[in-house]
């Protein structure tokens, strides 16, 4: 079996090398802080309903078939770590504030059954059952119940533990050229640095993190998103008696947390589940989402020895187990299973 080097430690790059590690190759992982981009902050949803993004038809098989592989993949981590990622399988809630913003939701609902996808709109009294801790004054309510969630960052550090019982050499360094052999670039917003040709920009999200008091633990049990005047924002309930609250959106080149930002999300979060005002605030911060100019990854071969695998955006913890597994099929080279023409690596490279 080949070497490999995988370049990137984000969840990204940790579950390829862990594909790859588990199928035999022998396998080094370079980052100088592996975990410490985008999938530090992450909310962690795999959500490819909920997060379905109009137009963007090329991007919902990609979002679904990753979701199916979720659970295969969790399995087999398991059997090389003993360490908690975090996964949930509970399902999504998605919630309305006022009739407008239930006027928003009833439209991507029909949006979401058009295109085949899951959705279930509830009574609120159906949803309070559900979620004692939701508001009584909401508009609407529907559950999706194929939208799960990991804990990112529990689960990097279990990749990370699977990674070295499987014998992969990681290089706690940065690179600052292609190393020579295969090679697969997963690092995220760092790919146009070895790799020009490549057009990413940081989109990014504040994201707070609540502890949640004995007395209302479980606050919430579900991810409930919302829409509040408009605004989205939604809550994930950790195994850890945490709360995460996200996520604003923005491409302004400041990465600290924005004042404005938190006061949104914490007015939201309170309208939806007032007992978020009685949890303990325990931290905000800034990630930035590696965007493409059509939102859309960089997932493919670009020559005999070089994969790129980045520019996951907003998708890239649910997209993680479709990167891995495309991933492997293009280093063996079998036909991974799925289209990946819309995610043509070179697509963006300015003609001489
Ligand atoms: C606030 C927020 C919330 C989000 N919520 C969700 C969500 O709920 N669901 C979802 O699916 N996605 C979500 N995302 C998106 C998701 O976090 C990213 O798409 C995903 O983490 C990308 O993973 P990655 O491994 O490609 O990149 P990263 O996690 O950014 O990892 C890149 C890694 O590469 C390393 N690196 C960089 N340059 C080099 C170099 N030259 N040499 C070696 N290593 C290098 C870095 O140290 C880093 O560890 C969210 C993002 C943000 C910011």
């Amino acid at each position: 079996m080949s070497t490999l080097t995988v370049v990137g430690g984000g969840l990204v790059g940790l579950a390829t090398a862990f594909r790859l590690a588990e199928r035999g190759h022998g396998v080094t992982l370079v980052d100088p802080s592996p975990a410490s981009g985008a999938t530090h902050h992450a909310g962690g949803m795999l959500a490819p309903v909920a997060e379905v993004v109009y137009r963007q038809d090329a991007l919902f098989p990609l979002m679904l078939r990753s979701a199916e592989l979720y659970p295969g993949l969790m399995a087999d981590v398991a059997k090389h770590t003993a360490l908690p990622t975090g996964y949930r399988t509970e399902g999504t809630l998605v919630v309305a504030a006022d009739r407008a913003d239930a006027t928003h939701l009833a439209e991507l609902t029909d949006y979401q059954a058009a295109h085949g996808m899951s959705a279930e709109r509830l009574p609120l009294r159906r949803a309070r059952q559900l979620e004692p801790g939701l508001s009584p004054q909401l508009a609407g309510a529907v559950h999706i119940p194929g939208d799960h969630q990991v804990n990112p960052r529990l689960f990097a550090a279990a990749l990370l533990d699977a990674l070295g019982n499987l014998g992969v050499e990681i290089i706690r360094e940065q690179a600052t050229r292609l190393p020579g052999g295969q090679t697969i670039l997963a690092n995220g917003l760092g790919a146009t640095a070895l790799y020009p040709g490549l057009q990413l920009r940081p989109v990014y999200g504040d994201i707070l993190r609540l502890g949640v008091p004995e007395y209302l633990d479980p606050l919430l049990s579900r991810v409930v998103r919302g829409f509040v005047e408009d605004r989205s924002v939604y809550l994930i309930p950790r195994t850890d008696g945490t709360l995460a609250i996200g996520a604003t959106s923005r491409e302004d080149d400041r990465p600290t947390p924005q004042a404005g930002g938190v006061h949104d999300l914490l007015r939201d979060a309170i309208r939806l589940v007032p007992g978020v005002e009685e949890c303990d605030f325990l931290e905000a911060t800034t990630g930035a989402r590696p965007g493409t100019p059509d939102d859309l990854p960089y997932l493919g071969r670009v020559s005999a020895e070089l994969i790129i695998s980045t520019g996951y955006f907003r998708h890239g913890i649910l997209l993680t187990a479709l990167a891995a597994e495309a991933t492997l099929a293009l280093v063996e080279g079998r036909d991974p299973g799925i289209d990946l023409s819309a995610c043509e690596p070179n697509r963006h490279q300015e003609l001489p």
